[in-house]
Parts: structure tokens; C-alpha cells; sequence
């Protein structure tokens, strides 16, 4: 059963206290009831200071421990209204918009909160594409008009997946990764599409390998320039177009190449579920994912950028 409010005052009525939010990471936790990690027991106690008790064992479980949650010294309900606020956005969420909505005093929790809620918001290895899926990639952060104050001049390179529905567009994915060799294509595409489906291509040496994976491949070689490829990989090059409109207005041409894997996310959360009428059933999925994915410090998440940076820098 999808449990979610419906509209804001909903929103506030029910998320009006701590035990409230508890009770709901809870639920989305243990859909099928709680299951103690340590004895396999599926009888626990709810403890007031967010604790599951094993009446088998005795072992305590904490709700938030392996969440997004993890440690945190802030009240659920604030970030129960961090989750609220980043869903019923139209387009991104900014660091700074948050502080300012959430009363936060500083903006470096804003910036963790959001990257943290981000990475909740694409689970890999989760909901594969399937059917007919168009792959390419592309390049961002190129010279191109109207962007300002670019962070740094090195191009970017974004694979994208595009799962065809019709002549639309359905599911897409879409990961950075360090050139276009197969050692790169192919991880992102056994990770985000299904096998059996077939992989749409241009005639790149990058996806010959496909044929020897669980993939039917469908290659369109490019008579002419690289550019006409729009016509014969409509849906990826139409994603391209809305994800370098969004990353422009969003982040005001500033796209910082060390976060642009959370903007990547953000985006595909954003139009995998830009169809879907109910703010609160994309919020539900985001609390929902966000009691799945690992924990990340801001130590962590910082340390892993800068390496990431410095790997980069290598090339
Ligand atoms: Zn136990």
C-alpha cells in the first residue's frame, strides 16, 4: 500500500511530531515487518528515542542506522520538510533555497542535506529500462552562449539511456563516466537496462561488445556529421536538450563538474516521474528510497569528490 499525504496540509498534520516521521521511516524500512539483524526475529519494540528492541535477543536496531538519517543531530520533521520541499519543485532544488525554506544557520548542511537526498533519489541496479532503449553520449559544460561563470572549462562526458514508449520517451538513466571506451559504456548499460532489451546505437566502436552481452543491439550508422544524430537518436538527443536547459537555469550555468553526478540524479528524478500528478507520491518515493540507500558523512562525500577532482585533473 502507497501511504503518502496528499497536499501540504496533510503534509503538516501528519508530520507534526518526531514519533510521527519514525513511524513512517518505519513502515517504508520494514514493509513486510521487522525483521531483527541480528537473530532473524520478527517481533520488535518500538522504543520513544527511535529504537527497536528484539524481545528474542535484546538487540537494539536504530530506524535511521544505514539511512540517509544515519546520525543525524537535526529533528526527522525537518528533514521530512527538506523531502517535501525538494519534491514539490517544479525544476532543481538549490542549496541555498533550502537553507533559506528550512531555517537552516548554515549552508554547509543545506549543501550535505542535498547532495545526500540526491543520491536517495536514483537507486542503481534498480528499475532497469527495458523494451527498445536508445543509448548516446554527450558532451557538457561546452562554450556555449548565455552560460556564466563556469567553474571550469573542461568538458564533461554524460551517457544516456532513453527508454522508447511510442514515438515518446520513457525512463532514461544517465551517468558521467571517464571517456567513451567500452570499459565505460558497458558497465552503465548492464547496470541500468535490462537484459534481453534492445540497445539502439550509433555505429560507435564503444558498443561493439554488446552483441556478446544479453543484449540485442540495433546500430544506425551516421552517413554524415555526428550532428544529424538528433534525427536518428531522437529520444537521447531530446533529453540532452532538457538536461542542458535544466543544468543551465538550475545552477545558472555553474555546473561544478565534481557534483554533476547528483545533478544527473536529480534530473532523472525529476523526468522519470514528470508525468506523475501526485507531489505526494514522488515524495513518498524519495523517503522510500531514502531509508535504502548507505549512509554518507559529509567527510565521506567530500572525500570522495576531491579524489574524483583529482582523477579528473589526470587526464
Ligand atoms: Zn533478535
Amino acid at each position: 500500500m502507497e501511504d503518502f499525504p496528499s497536499n501540504l496540509m496533510e503534509f503538516e498534520t501528519r508530520f507534526s511530531t518526531e514519533e510521527a516521521c519514525r513511524k513512517y521511516l518505519y513502515q517504508l524500512r520494514w514493509p513486510e515487518g521487522f525483521i531483527c539483524p541480528r537473530c532473524g526475529g520478527h517481533k520488535g519494540w518500538r522504543t520513544d528515542r527511535g529504537l527497536i528492541v528484539c524481545p528474542a535477543c535484546g538487540h537494539n536496531t536504530s530506524i535511521t542506522a544505514g539511512t540517509i538519517f544515519e546520525n543525524t543531530r537535526k529533528p526527522l520533521m525537518l528533514w521530512f520538510r527538506a523531502m517535501w520541499w525538494i519534491t514539490s519543485l517544479k525544476t532543481g532544488a538549490s542549496a541555498l533555497g533550502m537553507q533559506r525554506v528550512l531555517g537552516l544557520t548554515s549552508y554547509e548542511t543545506a549543501w550535505t542535506w542535498l547532495h545526500k537526498l540526491r543520491r536517495a533519489m536514483v537507486r542503481p541496479g534498480r528499475d532497469l529500462l527495458s523494451g527498445r532503449v536508445e543509448v548516446d553520449e554527450t558532451y557538457l559544460g561546452a562554450s556555449e552562449k548565455g552560460l556564466r561563470g563556469r567553474k571550469t572549462e573542461k568538458k564533461a562526458l554524460v551517457v544516456i539511456a532513453a527508454q522508447e514508449d511510442g514515438k515518446a520517451i520513457g525512463r532514461i538513466r544517465m551517468r558521467r563516466i571517464q571517456d567513451a571506451s567500452a570499459n565505460s559504456l558497458e558497465p552503465f548499460i548492464e547496470e541500468s537496462i535490462e537484459p534481453g532489451s534492445l540497445i539502439h546505437t550509433d555505429g560507435w566502436e564503444g558498443y561493439a561488445g554488446l552483441k556478446k552481452k544479453e543484449y540485442h543491439h540495433e546500430i544506425t550508422v551516421l552517413a554524415k556529421h555526428k550532428e544529424s544524430a538528433f534525427e536518428l537518436l531522437p529520444r537521447v538527443h531530446q533529453v540532452v536538450g532538457l538536461l542542458k536547459t535544466w543544468l543551465a537555469g538550475t545552477l545558472h550555468g555553474g555546473v561544478s563538474h565534481e557534483h554533476l553526478d547528483y545533478y544527473l540524479d536529480e534530473f532523472t528524478f525529476r523526468f522519470n516521474r514528470r508525468t506523475s500528478k501526485s507531489r505526494g507520491k514522488l515524495f513518498y518515493r524519495l523517503v522510500q528510497q531514502a531509508v535504502q540507500v548507505d549512509p554518507v558523512p559529509y567527510k565521506v562525500m567530500v572525500k570522495h569528490v576531491r579524489e574524483r577532482r583529482n582523477r579528473d585533473h589526470k587526464i
